[in-house]
């Protein structure tokens, strides 16, 4: 680690990008060398122990719809742990095993016969992470953020989803402290399925809320 990596590194990424650089060539891209530069100031100025920034990737990495889908499956088979979800998504989460490495609250929605939820950050992209892992890339992207909240049916209607007229739509808009979990309807057809195969069918875009959960 030397004191000037940065302006060494941003020399060298600009020789290389003038000289014309070839495959195999690696240039670390702008967002990359500001990502080095301020890990290695926080390390620095002790601010957080070398290896912190690596050790909560790999919590973020080991996080996937998988999790979620687990909540789901309890919840349809269980109604007192459903009710719990249902007031506090954290605390039930965590009873399930799933931590929260951050501050943020969890709420999930419930949809019914009534009411048909979908999520969205129409400002970014705060996402359940805990829960889901990465959000897909059509959740960051503008038309989605934006589209969501003023034509949901139509956005919903481009993932194959036709939401009845007597059906409510209701968009939830996520931001840095609260995220939101759909909890879809338990399919027709599931009666006879154990936990283990409910999760199974349980998919990521089905608890942001773009499609039901269906067996195929
Ligand atoms: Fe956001």
């Amino acid at each position: 680690m030397t004191k000037h990596r940065h302006n060494d590194d941003e020399e060298h990424h600009h020789e290389l990008a003038a000289a014309g650089t070839g495959a195999g060539d690696y240039v670390p891209g702008y967002f990359e060398m500001l990502e080095m530069t301020i890990g290695e100031l926080l390390v620095e100025k002790g601010l957080i122990a070398a290896g912190e920034i690596r050790r909560q990737i790999e919590v973020l990495d080991s996080r996937t719809p998988a999790l979620g889908a687990k909540v789901v499956a309890r919840a349809w088979t269980d109604p007192a742990f459903k009710a719990r979800l249902l007031v506090d998504g954290r605390a039930a989460c965590e009873e399930l095993g799933i931590s929260f490495y951050d501050d943020t609250a969890l709420i999930v929605l419930e949809n019914t016969d009534t009411v048909h939820n979908l999520i969205v950050c129409t400002l970014c992209s705060c996402y359940p992470r805990p829960v889901l892992g990465l959000p897909p890339d059509w959740y960051k992207l503008k038309p989605y953020r934006a589209r969501a909240v003023y034509e949901p049916r139509t956005v919903l209607a481009e993932f194959g989803t036709i939401i009845p007229d007597d059906v409510e739509v209701r968009v939830s808009d996520s931001t840095a402290q609260v995220r939101f979990l759909v909890l879809p309807k338990r399919p027709k057809g599931s009666e006879n399925f154990n936990e283990e195969e409910l999760a199974a069918v349980v998919t990521r875009d089905a608890m942001i809320g773009v499609v039901p959960v269906e067996i195929r």
